[in-house]
């Protein structure tokens, strides 16, 4: 095994959740992130400070986005068992007024996927007055971002896994990170590669509105419940007249409620691109427009549908994140062996960056081990796994367990 370092720029949840797994897999990892990597709302470019998050993958272009979905699922399947904070499971519903024209690549791989009959006799979260005209449901992790997050840190942080702020030159990459000391980049940068080859950004804005003691949503079975619903678009679009959908998911004494999915780029600061389309009717809020259209929307189906209520005196925060969609709107995960240290990219997750994760880890890991060979030696890590030489499922069940008992630590 090579005992020379590998560097990872960037300590969004691409960065820390590669550098545990390669961590864990025996390899001298080392992070280097030009913030720390705590959720600052301030920063709308820093994307793992806003996730919702939804485990699905929604909002991201990839023709590999089954395998890492499918993959990250193996993931998140153990540690939820282990009872790795902040994930859960519960019945999901995506509810349309106007049926998507097709239908998304993922719906197949959703665990429990069943379409609802709109005929009236389903419970279907929705706003009266009206049509639905597709909607089906499924059984889907989710993730309580702020304690997921605290213990993904904890975790990085009990593998003493070394972390460095600083802003790497990304056009230097070569000269700080010689050959002679490092054997592989990972470049896990979010927007700063394209940001830094001055291209212009392709995003997704996306706002978002956090509720203090929000209600449980339950359906008529007691099942805990969140959803997405895209209304008519001349309820809810873009200028464009991109269909936009509301959401609600909740957390642990708290409540998400969404959104919108913008696309356009960022040519100097400037947005170029769509936006949302202000309805002929104004809404009547104390709120700033569109936390005033997304929090209106979903405190209208909340109560329409379900026995709870929710009130403005309850937001606690509106915030504006930036979905970043990678060079020509597509993921980002190539090998670039074209300089003396091969380099690993890994960005462009778009709305899917906590759901793809584990699987990208998992991806980063394979093509590690095929560049520098499986590390031999991996007794001087304190869970010592021996993950590298089982099969996928094996290796999430491992790889979780060591993580379970870590984060007791
Ligand atoms: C409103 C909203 C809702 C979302 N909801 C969901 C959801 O429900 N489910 C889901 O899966 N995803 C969701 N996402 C998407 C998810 O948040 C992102 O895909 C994910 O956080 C991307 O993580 P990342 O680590 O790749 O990038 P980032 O989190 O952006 O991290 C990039 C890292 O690179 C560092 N960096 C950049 N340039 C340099 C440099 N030159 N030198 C050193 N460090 C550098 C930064 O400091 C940072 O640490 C949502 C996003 C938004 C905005």
């Amino acid at each position: 095994m090579s005992l020379k370092k590998i560097a990872i720029v960037g300590a969004g949840v691409t960065g820390v959740t590669t550098a545990i797994l390669l961590r864990l897999s025996g390899y001298n990892v080392q992070v280097f992130s030009r913030e720390y990597p705590i959720i600052d709302h301030k920063n709308p470019f820093f994307a793992s400070s806003f996730p919702a998050a939804s485990i699905l993958p929604h909002s991201v272009q990839s023709p590999i986005s089954k395998k890492l979905f499918l993959s990250s699922i193996l993931f998140y399947h153990p540690l939820f068992e282990h009872n790795f904070p902040g994930i859960h499971r519960q019945i999901h519903y995506e509810v349309f007024s106007e049926a998507p024209k097709s239908n998304p690549s993922y719906l197949p791989w959703l665990t429990g996927y069943t379409e609802l009959p709109v005929n009236g006799r389903f419970f279907i979260p929705h706003l009266p007055d009206n049509p639905l005209s597709r909607a089906w449901k499924s059984s889907m992790f989710f993730v309580d971002w702020p304690f997921y997050w605290k213990a993904l840190l904890n975790t990085f942080n009990a593998l003493e896994i070394p972390l460095a702020i600083e802003t790497i030159d990304l056009s230097q990459i070569d000269s700080r990170f010689p050959a002679s000391e490092y054997s592989l980049a990972i470049l896990a940068s979010g927007s700063g590669f394209e940001e830094k080859h001055n291209n212009p950004l392709s995003l997704l804005k996306g706002h978002l509105i956090e509720i203090s003691n929000g209600p449980t949503l339950r359906n008529p079975d007691g099942e805990l419940f969140s959803y997405n619903y895209t209304p008519p678009t001349k309820v809810y679009s873009t200028l464009n007249g991109k269909a936009q959908d509301i959401y609600s998911y909740n957390r642990s004494g708290s409540m998400i409620l969404g959104g919108s999915r913008i696309a356009g780029h960022l040519i100097e600061g400037k947005w170029i691109g769509d936006d949302l389309l202000m309805p002929c009717d104004p809404i009547e809020s104390s709120l700033e427009w569109p936390y005033s259209a997304i929090f209106e929307r979903n405190k209208i189906l909340i109560e329409h549908s379900t026995n709870a209520t929710i009130d403005a005196s309850q937001i606690k925060s509106q915030l504006l994140g930036y979905r970043y969609l990678g060079p020509n709107s597509s993921l980002c995960f190539k090998v670039d062996f074209s300089r003396d240290l091969p380099h690993i990219h890994a960005y462009g997750l778009g709305g899917a960056g906590v759901t793809l994760s584990w699987g990208l880890a998992n991806e980063i890991l394979t093509k590690t081990n095929k560049l520098l060979g499986t590390p031999q030696n991996r007794s001087v890590y304190h869970v010592s796994p021996s993950i590298q030489s089982d099969s996928s499922i094996d290796k999430a069940k491992k790889m979780a367990s060591c993580l379970a008992k870590l984060i007791t630590v």
